[in-house]
């Protein structure tokens, strides 16, 4: 009897141990996904880290979207790095690796290539990072959402004003970055206009140049080698921004025609509306920074928690349609610079007219 008691409490303490073992083997399951909840749950209290890598910020128009970025993301929570490639796509692409080693929960790129970037977020998808486009679109890759303008739409606003003006002449197109896939945009809503004109044969393209990195030099130099080869006949300039424009109207200045020849724009950078109240720039496209940096701000951060982005559009990137957030872009020449970007705060009026003699001046809103 005493051995059939002795088996039993062995038996007894053997299944107790096997519990205990299945119990831990559970336990510790239970631990992993308890992890993967904590860290699920963790997400919506976690501290959201947000890396911005930016093409290039010696551009007065992206130091705007940096500071507004920021002050947002953090008004919602959030932690965010930046580092500026400087242009140089081979810079961006190591910043972006290193701020991947650095436990970031969504990179958000201003790309200086679109189209160089996916191995690079192809990375980023792999450790679990989401990313977000920033203005530029990243092609071929797998990319959570594009927050921009309606690139197509800026193109159209510059042409629309020019031949409004210049219905009949000699245009030169300035094309931004050719590996800037906005500047192919832009480019597609400007003949989007031309092309009719071109057809009719009223406008004669004398010169189509892309301009390397958005340099004004570079704007200047092509500027100035397009008079030279056309007499000085070019009665409308169709610069893709305000930094090509203002190198452009350096070139024109040399030959006395700045203000003569029309010339478009893009960004409403605080130089060219100063051009634009002294007459040297016809127009600008108005871009709200702070509409598009607090969106993207908050989309980050929605991304960041694991949030579903919902959007009204898409755009095909080439590898798929990625959620798109379009916003609109605003036309600005001299009659409306007081109800657009002074209203908006986005430049003072003291600064807008600054080498404007007071008795020129729009009455002071
Ligand atoms: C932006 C423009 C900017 C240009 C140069 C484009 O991708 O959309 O606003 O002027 O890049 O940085």
């Amino acid at each position: 009897m005493k051995w059939m008691k002795k088996a039993f409490s062995m038996m007894v303490l053997l299944v107790f141990a096997f519990a205990l073992v299945a119990c831990g083997e559970d336990a510790g399951k239970g631990n992993e996904s308890g992890n993967n909840k904590n860290s699920s749950n963790g997400q919506e209290n976690k501290k959201i880290k947000i890396a911005l890598s930016v093409t290039d910020l010696s551009l007065e128009r992206w130091q705007h979207d940096r500071d507004i970025f920021i002050d947002k993301a953090k008004e919602l929570g959030a932690d965010v790095i930046v580092q500026s490639a400087d242009n140089d796509e081979t810079k961006q692409l190591t910043q972006i690796q290193n701020m991947l080693s650095q436990g970031i929960d969504v990179l958000v790129i201003i790309p200086v290539n679109s189209d160089s970037l996916s191995p690079v977020v192809d990375q980023a998808k792999q450790e679990g990072v989401k990313v977000l486009a920033y203005d530029r679109l990243i092609t071929n890759c797998d990319v959570d959402a594009y927050v921009s303008f309606d690139n197509v739409r800026v193109g159209e606003l510059q042409a629309e004003y020019l031949v409004k003006k210049v219905p009949k002449g000699n245009y030169f197109l300035m094309g931004g970055s050719p590996t800037d896939n906005n500047a192919k945009l832009f480019r597609e809503g400007q003949m989007n206009v031309l092309q009719t004109f071109i057809d009719k044969g009223d406008i004669k393209i004398v010169g189509d140049q892309w301009v390397k990195l958005w340099d004004a030099n570079e704007a200047m130099k092509i500027m100035e080698n397009a008079l030279t080869a056309n007499n000085n006949k070019i009665d409308a300039v169709v610069a893709s921004n305000d930094s090509t424009a203002g190198g452009a109207i350096q070139a024109l200045a040399a030959q006395g025609l700045a203000g003569k020849v029309a010339i478009s724009g893009q960004d409403a950078d605080l130089a060219a509306v100063q051009r634009i109240a002294e007459g040297t720039q016809t127009m600008t496209v108005y871009k709200p920074i702070h509409k598009i940096a607090a969106t993207a701000a908050e989309i980050a951060v929605k991304l960041g928690k694991g949030e579903k982005i919902e959007t009204d559009d898409t755009i095909n990137n080439g590898k798929m349609d990625v959620p798109y957030v379009k916003l609109e872009p605003i036309m600005v020449d001299k009659d409306n610079l007081i109800d657009t970007v002074i209203k908006d705060g986005f430049h003072s009026y003291d600064d807008v007219y600054k080498n404007v003699p007071e008795d020129q001046r729009p009455p002071r809103p």
